[in-house]
């Protein structure tokens, strides 16, 4: 049995795996049926670990930061970040990549932080414009570098699952500021380092 006293967020435990048994009788299961005894608290732990991010400050680990870079100053890009977020309106798994590339302004980061940033956001219920934008703001607002940008692609499983029944199909978002913006040789630049057919 789980620890009543064992809550997060305000919602004890006990009330969360309720919730879940809730929704699998809802679907027409038993859930005291044996294969089901343990699903609530194996979801309810599932979730703990899928919406980890909310306990994450993704602006902490942009703080730590690195000048003695030998004045390097173009443009540091981590591509192929993997993620799985979870569609705020279904609730169900967004599955990706993102692509993260800055100009910095005498301030590096540890590329690892570039990867724990998009994780902080994605382990989260996220619309896919929404995170881009958290990604490259917050990069922007602490690293204050001379540009930024994020491409991300995703498939849906909201959409390739249900509804339409779409597969393989995949959405991409793009998010450029600063130079990534306004100039067009570093947006390009930074597209075809991504392998972005636009660059
Ligand atoms: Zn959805």
């Amino acid at each position: 049995m789980a620890n009543p006293d064992d809550e997060r967020n305000g919602v004890a435990r006990d009330e969360a795996e309720a919730a879940v048994r809730t929704l699998l009788r809802w679907a027409g299961e038993d859930p005291s049926r044996e294969g089901l005894l343990d699903t609530p608290k194996r979801v309810v732990d599932a979730y703990g670990d899928w919406f980890s991010g909310y306990g994450d400050d993704p602006r902490a680990y942009l703080e730590r930061t690195f000048e003695e870079v030998a004045g390097y100053d173009e443009m540091i890009v981590l591509r192929d970040i993997q993620f799985e977020s979870h569609c705020e309106h279904h609730m169900a798994p967004i599955i990706g990549r993102a692509h993260v590339g800055y100009l910095p302004d005498g301030k590096v980061v540890g590329i690892s932080k570039l990867a724990r940033v998009v994780e902080a956001y994605a382990r989260r219920f996220q619309v896919q414009e929404k995170m881009t934008a958290q990604i490259a703001a917050v990069i922007e607002d602490v690293l204050k570098p001379r540009g930024v940008g994020v491409v991300v692609e995703a498939s849906h499983e909201c959409m390739t699952t249900r509804g339409v029944h779409k597969r393989g199909v995949s959405m991409v978002t793009s998010k450029m500021l600063g130079g990534f913006r306004d100039d067009a040789r570093t947006r390009q630049e930074f597209l075809r380092f991504i392998g972005d057919p636009r660059g």
